[in-house]
């Protein structure tokens, strides 16, 4: 490990003045659980010799970094790169801590994986890792969301995951956080529960971004093999946070290597019609941390809105901003057209369909790219866009030609 990820965070969870972990009474000694339970099995030789052959042999890692030679030469400046998360199996970089969290599950001897989901991306990365190690698997979800996802909700089923309805409130993700956790009180002697991105209470921001490290480690060793220098910027979309903090922590001890977090901008800056947490968010809690957070006038999380559902949520990881602050990161927004525009690009001029998440990385690299005639940008296509074909065509058509 580098040494910036061996001295961050500290010991109780915190980046600078964020993260930390902020629980009810009843989840504390199993928070410790955890945060002992990974201290000690994620050093051991079994557990990383476990984790290995399974992102080898079922994952499908190392996956590759391709040039994207069309869209670079049309735009005329900077040469623009992807780390293809895109290619993991279940299409997308979530599948690299949900397998690591039910691998450390498995280690601690629990037989059950649960989770809240918003769109349901994380729910079947989980369900996906549940069926591999023979564990069971729960999953809170709005019914609001049930209704909109019905193919993630089909396939967390076929998985074998038990998909529980949440009925109450906004029946959206806040309250499947809420559910899942007052489910998991009860039943956490057997369950391990499994944050889906850098955010919670310590230890999952830390430990999430130890798990997606491998996209940051295998980039840094390709890119140089491929090009034989280490790219000039470096960028990811950043919801939670746990793609870009993957990418990003390959590269945070080379200084010259200038790192980018896109957000998503939505409609526009009014608060409820994006998602920027760090472009515009104030310091505050949320889900047990410190981080910041887009609040209302009550001090409440806000409403968001991007057209990437996967960016969705009103704070952000600790870590980001921590980054933020020191300004080691550089955090930026694309908005929902430059997304779609960038979408639209990919898949037209790349042949790579892209999630609509990473198409945020996408239209960022497209927009810096004429401003760096002779540099190179390395881009993380954090997953790939089945999902959003549907949505894109009904509400855009194919795009222009
Ligand atoms: C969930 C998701 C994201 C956002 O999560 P982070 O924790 O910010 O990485 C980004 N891209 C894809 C494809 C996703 O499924």
């Amino acid at each position: 490990m580098t040494s910036y990820l061996k001295n961050t965070p500290d010991r109780d969870g915190f980046f600078g003045d964020y993260g930390g972990a902020e629980l009810p009474p009843p989840l504390v000694p199993h928070f410790k659980e955890i945060r002992e339970a990974y201290d000690r099995i994620s050093r051991s030789a079994e557990f990383i010799r476990d984790l290995r052959y399974v992102r080898k042999h079922f994952q499908g890692r190392p996956t590759p970094i391709s040039y994207l030679k069309n869209i670079s030469d049309s735009l005329g400046g900077a040469q623009i790169y992807a780390k293809r998360e895109d290619l993991n199996h279940t299409g997308a970089h979530k599948l690299n801590h949900c397998m690591a969290e039910a691998l450390l599950a498995k280690h601690m001897g629990k037989t059950k994986l649960m989770a809240e989901t918003g769109a349901g991306q994380h729910g079947v990365a989980l369900a996906t890792a549940a069926a591999y190690f023979g564990m069971e698997c729960e999953i809170h979800m709005g019914e609001i969301d049930i209704e909109k996802e019905a193919p993630n909700v089909t396939r967390m089923k076929l998985l074998g995951a038990t998909v529980v309805p949440v009925g109450f409130g906004g029946r959206s993700l806040k309250e499947a956080v809420d559910s899942a956790f007052q489910s998991y009180v009860p039943q956490a002697d057997k369950a391990l529960f499994a944050i889906g991105s850098v955010v919670g209470p310590h230890p999952f921001p830390m430990m999430v971004r130890d798990f997606q490290h491998v996209v940051g480690v295998e980039a840094r060793e390709q890119f140089l093999d491929m090009v034989g220098v280490l790219p000039d910027i470096v960028t990811a979309c950043v919801g939670g946070g746990s793609n870009a903090m993957g990418l990003f922590s390959g590269f945070i001890d080379d200084e010259g290597v200038a790192l980018y977090g896109v957000e998503p901008l939505g409609t526009s800056s009014k608060l409820g019609e994006h998602a920027a947490t760090i472009t515009y968010g104030v310091d505050g809690d949320i889900h047990g941390f410190r981080t910041l957070v887009l609040q209302d006038e009550a001090g409440e999380p806000a409403p968001v809105h991007t057209i990437a559902s996967g960016l969705d949520y009103p704070g952000v990881g600790p870590e980001h901003a921590y980054l933020k602050k020191t300004g080691r990161v550089n955090y930026t927004a694309a908005d929902d057209k430059e997304a779609l525009a960038a979408f639209f690009a990919l898949s037209r001029q790349e042949g790579i369909i892209p999630a609509l998440e990473s198409a945020h990385a996408v239209a960022f690299a497209m927009r810096e790219a004429p401003k760096h005639p002779g540099k190179a940008i390395l881009l993380n296509l954090s997953g790939r866009g089945d999902k959003d074909i549907d949505f894109v065509v009904e509400n855009f058509g194919v795009g222009e030609a």
